[in-house]
């Protein structure tokens, strides 16, 4: 049995979040080693532009723009590794963290940048436009900009579905909202305000049977009225998810304080700690309202910062 690593900073996961935790990190001689995760680079690899991150005039896609993430934090010599973490105790003075081979780590502070997954209907003509960038998105903020002028499409009934198509109001010609049940989840106010916008259309009780394509994209959805049976298809290029997100917190949640929904909560608000002395949360693991890479990428710097102040008032 081999002796556990010692490391003076863990970073789990690699979105904006870690990857900037990593840069401040490292340049602060913290040595950071950091297990990137299922996902490789994050939710960013599933968005074609980015066009609203500061300091890329032109955009840059998804993909890159995190490949981009990497390099940086290697310059500095972040230990960047392919894996990810399945099992954590956060009981003792020392944060012990394993990977999924079994490799034991003590890691003097962690930062917990594991993200958000958004949910999905699991259809297959939803998962093949969405792996193809071609019309499906779980984020109007990042992709209804290539949608101005067109048709669009948007699941859900919440919050975010009635905050997501009153966006997308501004920019297309119309939304055609799909909502399951008689009524919307979201609170009264965000409800009404999509009810009294004129180019969004509500269908209730309807639930989308297929999303239609023409190979190279999205071309409408085929829907059904859960009540009447009845049948129809709603022509759109941009096919809109809002049904919620996951944060991806689950392996934390015997040792660190979660709400009720499964996200990280702050022990100190405008902070990063949370409730375990030394270990640090950045992104959407903690953020169901903004949920953008540039404020994941500024709570990594913050979380880097605490981090730093930690291991400093400890004496390092
Ligand atoms: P919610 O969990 O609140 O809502 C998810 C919605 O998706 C529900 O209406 C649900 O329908 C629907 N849904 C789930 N699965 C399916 C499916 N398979 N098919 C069709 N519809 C489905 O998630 P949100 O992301 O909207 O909000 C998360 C939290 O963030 C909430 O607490 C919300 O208040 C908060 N928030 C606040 C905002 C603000 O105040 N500005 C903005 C955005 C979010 P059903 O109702 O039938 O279960």
């Amino acid at each position: 049995m081999n002796s556990p690593e010692k490391v003076t900073c863990l970073i789990i996961g690699s979105g904006p979040a870690g990857y900037t935790a990593a840069i401040y990190a490292a340049r602060a001689d913290m040595k950071p080693v950091m297990y990137q995760g299922m996902q490789p680079g994050g939710q960013l690899t599933t968005t074609n532009e980015v066009e609203n991150f500061p300091g890329y005039p032109h955009g840059i896609s998804g993909p890159e723009m995190m490949v981009q993430l990497e390099e940086q934090a290697k310059r500095f010599e972040t230990d960047v590794r392919f894996g990810f973490i399945t099992k954590v105790d956060f009981s003792g003075e020392v944060h012990k963290c394993w990977t999924e081979d079994g490799h034991e780590i003590h890691a003097d502070t962690v930062i917990i940048s594991t993200g958000a997954s958004a949910k999905y209907l699991g259809l297959p003509s939803e998962q093949k436009y969405l792996q193809m960038g071609g019309g499906v998105s779980a984020c109007a903020v990042c992709d209804g900009f290539f949608y101005r002028g067109q048709e669009t499409v948007i699941v859900g009934a919440g919050d975010s579905a009635c905050e997501e198509a009153h966006y997308l109001s501004k920019l297309c010609t119309k939304v055609t909202m799909l909502v399951r049940k008689d009524d919307f989840r979201a609170s009264k106010i965000m409800a009404e305000r999509v009810k009294h916008t004129p180019n969004i259309e509500i269908l209730f009780n309807t639930e989308t049977v297929e999303v239609l394509g023409d190979g190279n994209g999205v071309t409408g959805a085929h829907v059904r009225n859960n009540v009447t049976g009845e049948e129809r298809t709603i022509p759109c290029t941009g096919f809109f998810v809002a049904i919620g997100h996951q944060p991806n917190t689950e392996i934390f949640k015997d040792y660190i304080n979660l709400d009720e929904t499964g996200y990280i909560k702050y022990e100190q608000p405008g902070s990063s700690k949370t409730n375990v002395p030394g270990v640090f949360v950045a992104g959407d693991a903690a953020d169901k309202t903004y949920r953008q890479a540039i404020t994941a990428a500024g709570t990594g710097c913050m979380a880097a910062l605490d981090a730093e102040r930690y291991l400093a008032a400890k004496g390092h």
